[in-house]
């Protein structure tokens, strides 16, 4: 008895009832958990505290959600409640604007990277050539003549790398395809 008092209650936001919390838990599909938690897929199906009663809950499972069209016309036959079918238009509406909003922003995001991506394989490229040149040569003959000049190369490589990303990164436009040596010092390049 004691330990039934202790038992957290919780009010629906959708009939006003207060019930206790497990009235509340709802195991989500496999599916609607991944989702929940933006992944591919889960192993374990997780269980949430929903806003909604059990009972609430319930009413309006079904395989496939009403549409909005079915909502209205359950509102307007009585079926439905005015107030539950207005909380579900709501709420679909809003979940489509969030689903188109996500959509536009994953895409722009997607589109911004892309060059940036592209941009820092090329310098990646060209930065290794200026490394691995010098270090062919100091390991041939550490003594060569032209090691210093191949030391200032890569270090200027370096730098025109790390330059162009963060002018990249900051918005400006950088051709994908740019070489590292168009902005070396003159005379540097060899
Ligand atoms: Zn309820």
């Amino acid at each position: 008895m004691s330990s039934k008092n202790k038992v957290v209650q919780n009010v629906c936001t959708m009939c006003g009832g207060t019930y206790p919390l497990k009235d509340f838990k709802r195991r989500l599909s496999k599916r609607q958990s991944a989702s929940l938690l933006r992944r591919e897929s889960v192993r374990i199906a997780i269980t949430v505290i929903s806003s909604r009663c059990r009972f609430c809950w319930q009413q309006t499972k079904r395989k496939a959600p009403l549409t909005t069209k079915q909502i209205k016309q359950k509102k307007a036959s009585g079926d439905m409640h005015a107030t539950v079918a207005d909380i579900l238009l709501t709420q679909r509406k809003q979940n489509a604007t969030a689903i188109k909003s996500r959509i536009m922003k994953e895409y722009w995001e997607k589109k911004r990277a892309e060059p940036i991506q592209q941009l820092t394989k090329n310098l990646r490229q060209q930065v290794a050539k200026y490394k691995n040149r010098y270090h062919a040569t100091k390991a041939q003959n550490p003594h060569h003549a032209l090691l210093r000049q191949h030391r200032e190369n890569y270090e200027q490589a370096k730098q025109v790398r790390n330059d162009l990303l963060s002018r990249a990164r900051s918005g400006e436009s950088i051709s994908p395809d740019v070489l590292i040596d168009v902005y070396f010092k003159k005379g540097g390049a060899v």
